[in-house]
C-alpha cells in the first residue's frame, strides 16, 4: 500500500497558478484556494472585480482535493435537531440551501464544461442499528411535510438491491444527491476562475490581516510570506486549516482528521455487487463510514478513524483500521489490495453548523463539518454576491457563531481525545 497517496490526484491535472509577484492591490483578496475560495473568485471575477486568491500550499491542496466527492443533500445535523434549535422557518431555508447548492455545483460544472464525473447517482444512508432504522420513518415524514423533499426508506429485506452487504438494518435513499471527482472539480474551478481573470498565487501564506485605508477608502492590508497586498474586501476560506493568521476564527474551529483508503480497480461484476446503483453511501454512526465506487470501479472507503489531523502516523494507523472496517462491511474484499491511503482535515464549529458572514469587516465561510463539497461552493458564490452588493440572505449568517464553551479553547484542540471517546460511547449506546 502506498501511504500518503491521494487517489484523486492521480486522475487530475491542477492548472498552473498565476506566475510572478503579488500585485500591490486587488478589489478582493481571498485566503485559501479550495471550493470556497475558488467559487467566490470565479463569481467575483465574472462580475469584473480584480481578485487575488492567496494559497499557502498549492491549488486545491486542502480538503477540496482529498474528500469523498459526495455532493449531499441536507446538513450534518438532522432536520429535527435544526428545527428544535432554530425553529422550522429558518430550518426550511437551510434545507433549501442544501438542495440549491447541489443545483449550483451542477450548473457550474455544466457552464464551465468541467470534466469531473459529476453524476446525480443519489445517496444511501444505511442503519447500523434497529433503533437507527426506526428513526428513519420520522425523518422521512418531516422532510416530506416541511421541505417537500422525498426520500425513500429501504427495509432490510430489500437492502440487497442497494448494497452488497448484509450487516445493515435498512436504509434511506435520496435520489437528489450526486457524486463528483473532487480533485477534478477543484481543478476545474481554478481553471474557470483563472479564465475569468482571477489571479491565484500559490506558496503564499497569509500571516496577518490589518485594517487599512488607501486613498481615503477603507480596506485591508494583507501581510503574506511573499509581501503585502491591499484589498477592499477579504474573504477567509481556510476551513479546517484555519490558523493564527485569523486568530478569532481559529478559536471557533475544531480541526478533525478524516481518512480514506481506495482499493485496486475491481472487476465490473464485483463492483456492481457491492454497489448496484453506484450510490454515495454512509452509515448512521457518529463515527461514520462513507464509501462509494470511483469512476474506475475502485471502492473508496473513508471514516473519522483518528481524531487528529493527517500525519504519516495517523494515515498509517487509520488505513489499517479502515481496511478492517471495510472487510466488516464487504467480506468480498478480504483479498483485495488497498492501493491508496490519505487524510485531510475537517472543520467543525462548536455548534456543528456552517457559518458565513463578516467579523471586523472580514468575510468568512467555513464550518462544513464534512458536508462541504456543495455547501462550500454555495457559500463562496453567495458571499461573492454579497461583496458585489446583493443583500445577505444566507441563513447561516443569521445564527449565532459560538466560540469554545467557557472560552477555554486557544486553538490547540486539547479536548479532542475526550470528544473522540465521547462519540465512540455514543455509537455504542445509541
Ligand atoms: C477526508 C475528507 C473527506 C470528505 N468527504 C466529503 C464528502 O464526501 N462530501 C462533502 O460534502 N464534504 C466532504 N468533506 C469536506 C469538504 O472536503 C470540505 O468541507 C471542503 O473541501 C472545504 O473547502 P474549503 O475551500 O472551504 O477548504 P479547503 O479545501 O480545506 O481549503 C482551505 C485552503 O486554505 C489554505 N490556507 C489555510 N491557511 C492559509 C493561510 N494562512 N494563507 C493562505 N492559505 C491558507 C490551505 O492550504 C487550503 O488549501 C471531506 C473532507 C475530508 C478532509
Amino acid at each position: 500500500m502506498s501511504m500518503e497517496s491521494n487517489y484523486w490526484l492521480t486522475t487530475s491535472l491542477i492548472p498552473p497558478a498565476t506566475p510572478g509577484n503579488l500585485p500591490p492591490r486587488a478589489d478582493v483578496v481571498i485566503v485559501g484556494a479550495g471550493f470556497t475560495g475558488l467559487s467566490a473568485a470565479l463569481a467575483l471575477a465574472k462580475r469584473g472585480a480584480t481578485v487575488a486568491v492567496l494559497e499557502a500550499n498549492t491549488i486545491g491542496w486542502g480538503a477540496s482535493s482529498r474528500n469523498g466527492g459526495m455532493v449531499l443533500t441536507g446538513l450534518k445535523l438532522s432536520a429535527e435537531t435544526l428545527a428544535k434549535r432554530y425553529g422550522m422557518e429558518l430550518t426550511r431555508r437551510m434545507y433549501a440551501t442544501s438542495l440549491e447548492s447541489i443545483d449550483l455545483v451542477e450548473q457550474i460544472v455544466r457552464e464551465e464544461r468541467m470534466d469531473c464525473s459529476f453524476s446525480r447517482c443519489g445517496h444511501l444512508e444505511v442503519a447500523c442499528k434497529q433503533s437507527h432504522f426506526d428513526a428513519y420513518a420520522r425523518s422521512v415524514e418531516v422532510i416530506a411535510r416541511e421541505f417537500h423533499h422525498e426520500l425513500r426508506i429501504v427495509p432490510r429485506n430489500e437492502i440487497g438491491s442497494e448494497i452488497g452487504s448484509n450487516i445493515y438494518f435498512g436504509g434511506i435513499v435520496d435520489e437528489t444527491s450526486a457524486g463528483v471527482n473532487p480533485a477534478q472539480y477543484v481543478s476545474g474551478l481554478a481553471s474557470a476562475a483563472l479564465g475569468a481573470s482571477a489571479c491565484i498565487y500559490e506558496n503564499t501564506r497569509v500571516q496577518n490581516i490589518q485594517r487599512n485605508s488607501h486613498n481615503g477608502s477603507a480596506g485591508f492590508s494583507v501581510l503574506t510570506s511573499r509581501g503585502s497586498i491591499l484589498a477592499q474586501n477579504v474573504l477567509v476560506a481556510t476551513s479546517g486549516y484555519t490558523s493564527r493568521a485569523t486568530p478569532d476564527l481559529q478559536k471557533k474551529i475544531i480541526p478533525i482528521g478524516s481518512f480514506i483508503i481506495t482499493t485496486e480497480p475491481l472487476p465490473q461484476d464485483l463492483a456492481r455487487e457491492l454497489s448496484p446503483r453506484n450510490r454515495m453511501i454512509f452509515d448512521s454512526k457518529h463515527y461514520l463510514h462513507y464509501y462509494r465506487l470511483t469512476p474506475d470501479n475502485r471502492m473508496l472507503f473513508g471514516g473519522r478513524a483518528a481524531f487528529f489531523p493527517e500525519t504519516k502516523n495517523t494515515i498509517q494507523r487509520s488505513a489499517e483500521i479502515l481496511r478492517r472496517d471495510l472487510i466488516e462491511v464487504y467480506p468480498q474484499l478480504r483479498d483485495t489490495k488497498i492501493e491508496h491511503a490519505w487524510g485531510g482535515t475537517l472543520d467543525f464549529c462548536f455548534d456543528t453548523m456552517p457559518h458565513a458572514g463578516q467579523a471586523d469587516g472580514i468575510y468568512y465561510a467555513l464550518g462544513y463539518a464534512g458536508h462541504g463539497v456543495a455547501m462550500a461552493t454555495y457559500l463562496g458564490t453567495k458571499l461573492a454576491e454579497v461583496m458585489s452588493g446583493s443583500k445577505n440572505d444566507i441563513p447561516y449568517a443569521a445564527i449565532p457563531f459560538p466560540g469554545a464553551p467557557l472560552g477555554l479553547y486557544n486553538g490547540k484542540p486539547w479536548f479532542l481525545p475526550i470528544a473522540g471517546a465521547y462519540y465512540k460511547v455514543l455509537d455504542w449506546v445509541s
